[in-house]
């Protein structure tokens, strides 16, 4: 199974309205251990990709996702506009002239989108950071696939593991962003930016089941 690049444009728009919808929440989650932008961070970052893809057909993936990250990497002012923008730019060679993606190159996409986080972060994982669900989420992905489950499983129980990442976070003390400032204090407060990459994972997992 492999989704068609049009597809894929529809999915980022999902995720645009899945962002905005969350926008409150999100930076509600932000406010208790960091300063409050994040919702507003990535709303106006996925919005402004909504209309820069307007007109993308999705027939080469590799453009699309390096206009995404540049988008990104130019319009959201926090830490994580560079961090989201880095993992789609790193993806964006993965894709280079495919008009479709299939399992494979999701995983792969997965991988260089975390390894130009954790480059640009320089953070690993738990460290009270989106890397906590991301991580989980890629190695679920990689279990799964390895056990040949439909690419329905695969992507259920990668959000799944994103979402337990999630939970992880209120136990971890942040040691990377605006959070480590607060040391102990952050403790029992559930990280942002982890919500945010696991709401992108859920909404990639209810895109295609929905298909
Ligand atoms: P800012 O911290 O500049 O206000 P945002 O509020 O938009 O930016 O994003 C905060 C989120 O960014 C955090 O919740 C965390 O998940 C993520 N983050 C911060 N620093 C790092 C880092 N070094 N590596 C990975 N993720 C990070
Ligand atoms: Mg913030």
């Amino acid at each position: 199974m492999s989704i068609k690049g049009l597809e894929v444009i529809n999915i980022i728009n999902k995720i645009a309205d899945v962002i905005s919808e969350n926008k409150l929440y999100l930076t509600e989650l932000d406010a208790a251990i960091g300063d409050g932008d994040h919702g507003l961070n990535m709303s106006k970052g996925f919005e402004a990709v909504k209309e820069k893809l307007v007109d993308d057909n999705g027939e080469n993936l590799g453009n699309t996702f390096k206009k995404i990250g540049m988008t990104l990497v130019s319009t959201v002012g926090g830490a994580s506009g560079p961090l989201y923008g880095t993992a789609f730019m790193k993806a964006a060679p993965v894709l280079n002239n495919k008009s479709e993606i299939d399992l494979d190159d999701f995983i792969n996409v997965l991988k260089s989108s975390l390894d130009g986080i954790k480059m640009r972060g320089k953070a690993v994982a738990g460290e009270k950071t989106m890397i906590d669900s991301i991580e989980p989420a890629l190695n679920s992905l990689i279990e799964s696939k390895e056990k040949d489950l439909s690419i329905i499983d695969c992507l259920d129980n990668a959000q799944k593991a994103a979402y337990e990442g999630v939970e992880k976070t209120k136990e971890i003390k942040a040691t990377k962003g605006r959070a480590s400032y607060l040391g102990d204090r952050s403790i029992g407060h559930q990280d942002a930016g982890a919500t945010s990459s696991y709401l992108i994972l859920k909404t990639i997992y209810e895109y295609i089941k929905g298909e």
